[in-house]
């Protein structure tokens, strides 16, 4: 793939946010490198991945933010959501508490970022489908009542990736078009 001379048309801030350990930089990494890793450190220094792709024949180049492992001390800051029109919401469908505090993780970031913002609940981890803690029944109601997208995928087997993170793209590109 060329990217010399290519035109870009938009580039879109998408944010990864939720709580520690529930595969945000994994499913970036799927979805920016087509890569996955089982020993994933806490990510350090690199602020954001980027991937250019197209829609409705448009060049988009997707920007997507990753916390460097701030959210375990809450210091995820405004200068994280300066300027995003989209967000991921992340849960482990494993861990019932990563989903409990979906509620908080939004609250910050209706706060925080732009009214227009593109959301999306993402439930990771269906490979372990054993150790579901979480129902998707229970998570798309939650989706609904908050007017969230929502997918379950896994950045292990790469269940659902390209579609949440296409879903989340598409919809921005219908706001700012
Ligand atoms: P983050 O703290 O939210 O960025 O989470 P990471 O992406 O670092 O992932 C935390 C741990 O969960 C790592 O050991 C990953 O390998 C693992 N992990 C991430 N996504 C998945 C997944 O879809 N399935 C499984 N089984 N493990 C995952
Ligand atoms: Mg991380």
């Amino acid at each position: 793939q060329s990217n010399f001379n290519q035109k870009i048309d938009y580039v879109f801030k998408v944010v990864l946010i939720g709580d520690s350990a529930v595969g945000k930089s994994q499913l970036l990494a799927r979805f920016s490198r087509n890569e996955f890793s089982i020993e994933s450190k806490a990510t350090i220094g690199v602020e954001f991945q980027t991937r250019t792709l197209e829609i409705d024949h448009k060049t988009i180049k997707a920007q997507i933010w990753d916390t460097a492992g701030q959210e375990r001390y809450r210091a995820v800051t405004s200068a994280y959501y300066r300027g995003a029109v989209g967000a991921m919401l992340v849960y482990d469908i494993t861990k019932r508490q990563s989903f409990d505090h979906v509620a908080r993780w939004l609250e910050e970031l209706r706060g925080h970022a732009d009214k227009n913002i593109a959301l999306m609940l993402i439930g990771n981890k269906t490979d372990l489908g054993s150790l579901r803690a979480v129902t998707t029944e229970d998570a798309k109601e939650f989706a609904q009542r908050e007017n969230l997208f929502f997918m379950e995928t896994s950045a292990l087997d790469s269940n659902n990736v390209e579609p949440s993170f296409l879903t989340v793209l598409t919809e921005i590109y219908r706001i700012v078009s």
